[in-house]
């Protein structure tokens, strides 16, 4: 899956149509979290350096194919000047006359920002027509917004067949270069902890993991239909009960495979799923009081897993330990992120919840990579290719 990338094709007085993921959270026209915007800005500002000119184009939001005041790019636009210290245009259509003649104007230098794609339900049907006049604007195609490339939609895979360069932006090249290339070539001892709500979500990343780490941790609510699968008592924990003899298939597989899978050993059990009810540390051996349920894994676990990560040199993360959104039940996970900061190894957090509990725990500056894309994230640690990454040109 070797792609090129911006820096591998000549963007000098080239118009540049850039799919940026400026989907960033907005209330009452105010942004409120910009991380997005930034990290689109090193392809942005190296190709203006070069001397292109730019047409950017994103999705923000559900507007499902309408017009929605709530969900227009238009303070995306007020943003990017301000960190790019220079005017952005804007066009209120992505497609139709005054677009075009916006984008037909446009000099070295400058950007035209294009209103919300999913304003047209073409962008997610991924039609012909609507790829095609998006492809109008410019010879050139960047792809840099990672957070959508599972998607086979018009601007990320059906622009592709009407331009004649088709090419990765810096920030979906990083995204590759962890999410695939580290896990293919990776430094030893690797290890993978997965947590997060259910098994069923990640049956392919487990399986495709396997094949490639030392040790294995499972934590969150997935462990408690592990743990079933293996005769103990989790009380009213949640568990899936069609995924039990998954479970075991797994557990046998990683022995056959000589990975060391990893288990809680004990959980932090609470009498109701709030932080208002009793709440006590349960060995997986011992029986939980009726009705209670596991929330977060246990302190005799953590030592476990921590101890255990402490040699490792690479290190994928992906779903909390616990229900960590209640502070009561988030001390596995900030645990896990602590750790995980300290570590000497290539730390790789795959997206999601995991990446609020690394910022939760003000440790984000030590990850080595935080991907910006949780279900693009998850179908690599799957191993599987992605539909808009496939689409571009091969080196
Ligand atoms: P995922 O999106 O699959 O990574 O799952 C994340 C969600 O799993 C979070 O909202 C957590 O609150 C939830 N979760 C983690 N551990 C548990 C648990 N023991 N019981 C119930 N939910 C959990």
């Amino acid at each position: 899956m070797r792609k090129k990338s911006i820096k591998d094709i000549n963007v000098e007085n080239e118009k540049i149509f850039i799919r940026v993921d400026f989907n960033v959270p907005v209330k009452n026209g105010t942004i409120q979290d910009d991380t997005r915007i930034v990290a689109a800005l090193p392809t942005i500002e190296y190709a203006l350096n070069e001397g292109a000119s730019l047409i950017l184009a994103s999705h923000l939001g559900r507007p499902k194919g309408r017009i929605v005041s709530e969900m227009s790019l238009k303070p995306v636009k007020f943003r990017l000047s301000e960190l790019l210290n220079k005017d952005v245009l804007f066009a209120p259509d992505c497609v139709g006359e005054e677009a075009r003649k916006i984008a037909e104007n446009l000099k070295p230098g400058e950007v035209l920002l294009l209103e919300n794609l999913r304003f047209h339900p073409e962008e997610k049907e991924n039609d012909p027509d609507f790829s095609k006049k998006l492809a109008s604007y410019a010879r050139i195609y960047v792809n840099d917004a990672f957070g959508t490339a599972h998607r086979a939609h018009a601007s990320t895979v059906g622009i592709t067949h009407y331009v004649d360069e088709k090419v990765c932006g810096f920030l979906m090249e990083k995204e590759l270069k962890y999410l695939v290339d580290t896990l293919q070539n990776p430094e030893r001892p690797f290890a993978a902890i997965l947590g997060g709500a259910k098994v069923s979500d990640k049956i392919d990343v487990i399986e495709n993991l396997l094949n490639k780490v030392d040790k294995l941790f499972i934590g969150g609510a997935m462990a408690y239909t592990f743990l079933k699968s293996m005769g103990k008592n989790v009380g009213n924990s949640k568990v899936e009960e069609d995924k039990l003899s998954l479970a075991k298939e797994i557990v046998e597989k990683a022995k056959e495979k000589g990975v060391k899978i990893f288990l809680p050993v004990d959980n932090l059990f609470s009498s109701e799923f709030s932080e208002n009810g009793d709440i006590r540390y349960i060995s997986v051996d011992e029986d939980p009081p009726d009705g209670w349920m596991a929330l977060d894994i246990g302190e005799k676990t953590i030592q476990i897993y921590l101890n255990e990560l402490s040699d490792c040199k690479t290190v994928v993360w992906n779903g909390p330990m616990g229900v960590f959104e209640m502070d009561k039940f988030s001390k596995g996970t900030m645990a896990i992120a602590e750790k995980i900061s300290q570590l000497d190894a290539i730390t790789i957090i795959g997206g999601g919840d995991s990446v609020s509990a690394v910022h939760k725990a003000g440790v984000a500056e030590k990850i080595t990579h935080i991907s910006t894309g949780g279900g693009a994230s998850l179908q690599l640690l799957a191993g599987k290719t992605l539909p808009a990454i496939e689409v571009l040109d091969d080196i």
